[in-house]
């Protein structure tokens, strides 16, 4: 993709992080999309009318010995809860004699990551009989709003901050004004806003040409 990119002419700089003023010289050059998530377009753009609900995920990662007939995948239908073997897809995740698998746990708000993690070591208890001895590594985590858009009752993708921000700015991202599910959410704001910051270009280009074509006619 990085290739096909650069043979289009695109320039790719990684690493670079973007602050406000620089954001304010790139939009005077021509339009700019800004694919970050919502919070951080809300500093970047310094505009606090660009939020959303988002949910809070606790996440576990494990590495397990392996056993046979674990399962591939363990769905909580008691509580929101979901545990995955990604190795049973791609062996590579891990080395050989072990398995990778991955649970997230969504918390009500004011529940704690300890909450969602207890809840996940109860579905392995049920899921993967014998996991605590099989343990080989571990690691948890809390994902704070990195698990796309939540539209309380009521409201709809359409209420979302709207992708033209005007003045040349468009937002791409899972928390945007474009229909999908997560990360479909930001492929469709991308292509939306893509689209939309081409139109301005071509109107920005077709409006010099004109000047220009004046000021030759005034010359
Ligand atoms: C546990 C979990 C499981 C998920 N599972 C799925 C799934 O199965 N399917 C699915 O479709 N989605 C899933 N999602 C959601 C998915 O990860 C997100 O919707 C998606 O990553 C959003 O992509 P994005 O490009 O809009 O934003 P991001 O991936 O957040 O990318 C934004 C980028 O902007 C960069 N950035 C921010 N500020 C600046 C700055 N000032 N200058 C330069 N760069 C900046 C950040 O570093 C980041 O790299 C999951 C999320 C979680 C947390």
């Amino acid at each position: 993709m990085a290739a096909r990119a650069w043979n289009l002419s695109v320039r790719i700089e990684t690493a670079a992080r973007v602050d406000a003023d620089t954001l304010g010289t790139l939009t005077r050059q021509g339009p700019v999309i800004v694919a970050t998530s919502l919070d951080a377009a809300r500093t970047l753009l310094r505009d606090p009318s660009l939020t959303w609900d988002s949910g809070r995920t606790a996440l576990i990662d494990l590495a397990l010995r392996t056993r046979r007939g674990d399962a591939f995948a363990v769905s909580d239908l008691d509580a929101p809860g979901w545990i995955e073997r990604f190795t049973a897809q791609d062996r590579t995740l891990a080395p050989a004699g072990q398995q990778l698998v991955q649970g997230q746990f969504p918390l009500a708000p004011g529940e704690s990551r300890a909450i969602g993690i207890a809840r996940a070591e109860e579905l392995l208890d049920l899921g993967h009989p014998g996991w605590r001895e099989r343990t080989v590594w571990r690691r948890e985590a809390l994902a704070s709003g990195r698990t796309g858009a939540v539209d309380r009752p009521g409201t709809t993708w359409r209420d979302r901050p709207a992708i033209d921000r005007g003045n040349g700015i468009y937002l791409a991202g899972d928390q945007v004004a474009a229909p999908g599910l997560l990360s479909e959410v930001s492929f469709n704001s991308g292509i939306e806003a893509a689209l939309l910051a081409l139109k301005a270009s071509e109107s920005r280009n077709t409006a010099r040409t004109s000047t220009a074509g004046l000021d030759l006619k005034q010359g």
